[in-house]
């Protein structure tokens, strides 16, 4: 019997009534003839809730412990969508992600998976079971509950579709696929029938966060085809998949976007050999994520380096530098309310003048870039958080997206 991985995310499943919904969705599956393994996220904001409460007890809540609490979410749902599944006359059995065999890395709230024991989730389905595996959780080498990151239900999915060899993996949402823009935002958006890995991963990279970062990784290293589609419509969803004949050629496939980035100028930095190791070796050793870079051509022996990091980031950004810059006698500026916006698009390698096009429409719509930066295949621009929707916009419509190509 064919084995199919689901993913259900928070909104699919944000009161009970939802959950009676995914129950029936995954009953429907195994009646017609599959075995059934669903991974669930926490009902609605749920993990944002348990935040707030660790926030409210500590200021700087220790990482094991909002493990702990975080990986509660995930629990609950698939508990509930066990006994829901029960009342409908089937068999479930809700599992952890410890007990779904779901190993991880020590880094606790941004564990990595290293490797899933399956023998309790086959044995499961081989007696009939509909296996539900809480999302977003794993277990340490040193038996701790770990947790994936934001999102990290997707990773789990993918995971066990490639672990259990399914053939591919659907991840239900509240959206009916992949869009050209986000559909909050842009409400002209059109859905995109098949997207490569390789412009999903950029999408994800770059704010569209209806698939994780990770996920799509996974699924392009072992192979498993992403099916993004709605769970509350009978919609075919969007293909992301190794690229292939039947996919748009079109130049820029999508706008996507993020909010929630700060800058940092390091002002007069010393011209020298090791400079730049210093400062990106002491954001490191703060576990600060940096995203674009940006060194200025230097004058009488000093350049400004600028740099973003995640807003969230910012009071770790501001320690590391605050460590070094006094030996270096530098001094900084911040811009705490960035934003980004992307185009992205395969067609764009062989295509001269998209970024031209990406400045003007910025520039027509009066918005100052205050830094770019290009892949192959994507180009990214910092702008002010306040004109990031009017960016996508402005973009969406300029490269005419909400068109069938
Ligand atoms: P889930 O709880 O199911 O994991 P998420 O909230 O993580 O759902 O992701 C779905 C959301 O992603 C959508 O509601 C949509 O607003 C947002 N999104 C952002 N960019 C895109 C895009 N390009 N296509 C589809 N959805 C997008
Ligand atoms: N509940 C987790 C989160 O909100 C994981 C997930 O939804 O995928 O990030
Ligand atoms: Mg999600």
């Amino acid at each position: 019997m064919p084995i199919i991985v689901q993913k259900y995310g928070g909104t699919s499943v944000s009161d009970t009534e939802r959950v009676m919904n995914v129950a029936r969705r995954i009953v429907a599956k195994q009646s017609a003839g599959n075995q059934v393994v669903a991974v669930v996220s926490a009902m609605g904001n749920s993990t944002d809730e348990l935040l707030r409460l660790a926030h409210e007890v500590s200021a700087d809540p220790p990482e094991r412990e909002l493990d702990m609490l975080l990986s509660t979410g995930e629990r609950i749902s698939v508990a509930l969508l066990a006994m829901a599944i029960h009342e409908l006359g089937r068999t479930a059995i809700s599992l952890s992600g410890n007990q779904a065999g779901i190993q991880t890395n020590t880094v606790h709230t941004q564990a990595r998976i290293t490797g899933i024991e399956t023998r309790r989730l086959i044995e499961e389905l081989e007696s009939g079971k509909i296996v539900l595996v809480a999302g977003f959780q794993g277990v340490s080498p040193e038996e701790d509950v770990t947790t994936l990151g934001r999102g990290g239900s997707d990773t789990t999915a993918v995971a066990l579709a490639a672990a259990l060899d399914a053939g591919e993996c659907e991840i239900y949402t509240d959206v009916d696929g992949v869009y050209t823009a986000d559909p909050r935002i842009v409400p002209g958006a059109r859905k995109i029938g098949a997207v490569s890995y390789g412009e999903m991963l950029e999408m994800a990279a770059t704010g569209a966060e209806v698939l994780m970062l990770r996920s799509v990784e996974y699924a392009q290293k072992y192979g498993v085809p992403l099916n993004v589609r709605s769970s509350f419509t009978e919609k075919p969803g969007t293909w992301v998949r190794e690229e292939d004949e039947s996919m748009e050629k079109a130049v820029v496939s999508a706008v996507t976007h993020t909010d929630d980035e700060a800058k940092l100028t390091l002002l007069r930095v010393p011209d020298r050999p090791g400079v730049a190791a210093t400062v990106f070796g002491a954001l490191a050793e703060q576990n600060v994520n940096v995203d674009m870079i940006i060194q200025n051509v230097s004058e009488q022996g000093t350049t400004d380096i600028s740099f973003t990091v995640n807003r969230p980031d910012l009071p770790a950004a501001q320690k590391a530098l605050d460590a070094i810059s006094g030996d270096m006698g530098v001094a900084y500026l911040i811009g705490e309310q960035m934003g980004k916006v992307s185009i992205i698009g395969a067609g764009m390698k062989s295509y001269p003048g998209v970024a031209a096009k990406m400045f003007r429409t910025l520039a027509e719509a009066g918005i100052n870039i205050e830094m770019i930066s290009t892949s192959s295949i994507k180009v990214s621009c910092v702008i002010e958080r306040a004109k990031v929707e009017a960016a996508v916009r402005a973009l969406h419509a300029a490269f005419n997206l909400g068109k069938a190509v």
